[in-house]
């Protein structure tokens, strides 16, 4: 269902044709997920790691760790497959890797979304070799329509998300297109016309 047109308005200016999830839409989905989340980790018998996935989870993860009221570990990975384009090249690398130790440690994946699925299994089989005892998935988005590989939770992990996302290429909220559009408080789908286009405001 396409959002009406007074949300699609607040955006016209950066380029953003609809909207799909507003901020206030967001910042609700997020406090349920936090509280999910939360309850897991209280019932742990020491600290959690965060792993979030730079940079589209910056956003998500900022606001999901200071609504888990729990002691717990946030460090951040760099996983990266795609170029400046639409669609993941499929080959994901670690460009930056953690500092914190995950040995024996639960870690919980913080993703911006889960769309092919290729980026998630490399980093979970990354953290499995550098020892995690559980490794959890919790992902703002998720686009199973275009899954590819199936997320293997390791251990006890389980898999958090906030909205199943429908297949377009969506931004804001973490997600860009070409480095752009990450600020924006809500999710939204781009004009034809923004994709490809110069970099001036
Ligand atoms: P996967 O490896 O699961 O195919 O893709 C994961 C990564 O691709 C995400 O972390 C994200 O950076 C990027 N990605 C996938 N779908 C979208 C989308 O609809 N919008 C944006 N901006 N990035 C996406
Ligand atoms: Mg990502
Ligand atoms: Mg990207």
């Amino acid at each position: 269902s396409l959002p009406s047109a007074a949300a699609a308005m607040v955006s016209a200016e950066v380029g953003i044709d609809y909207v799909l999830w507003t901020e206030a839409e967001v910042s609700a989905r997020v406090g349920e997920v936090a509280a999910e989340l939360a309850a897991d980790l209280r019932a742990l018998p020491e600290p959690a790691v965060v792993v979030g996935v730079a940079t589209g989870a910056f956003l998500f993860l900022a606001d999901l760790v200071r609504r888990v009221d729990v002691r717990l570990a946030v460090d951040f990975v760099r996983v990266e497959s795609y170029g400046a384009g639409t669609e993941s090249s499929g080959k994901p690398r670690i460009t930056a890797d953690l500092k914190v130790d995950v040995a024996g440690k639960h870690v919980v994946v913080v993703e911006d979304i889960v769309d092919t699925g290729n980026t998630l299994s490399h980093l979970i089989a990354h953290l499995e070799k550098k020892g995690a005892s559980s490794i959890s998935v919790c992902t703002f988005l998720d686009k199973p329509a275009r899954r590819k590989v199936s997320v293997q939770l390791v251990g006890d992990g389980k898999f958090y998300r906030g909205f199943e996302c429908p297949d377009y290429f969506v931004v804001g909220y973490g997600l860009d297109y070409a480095e752009l559009y990450r600020n924006l408080p809500y999710v939204g789908v781009l004009k034809p016309e923004m994709y490809k286009k110069d970099s001036s405001n």
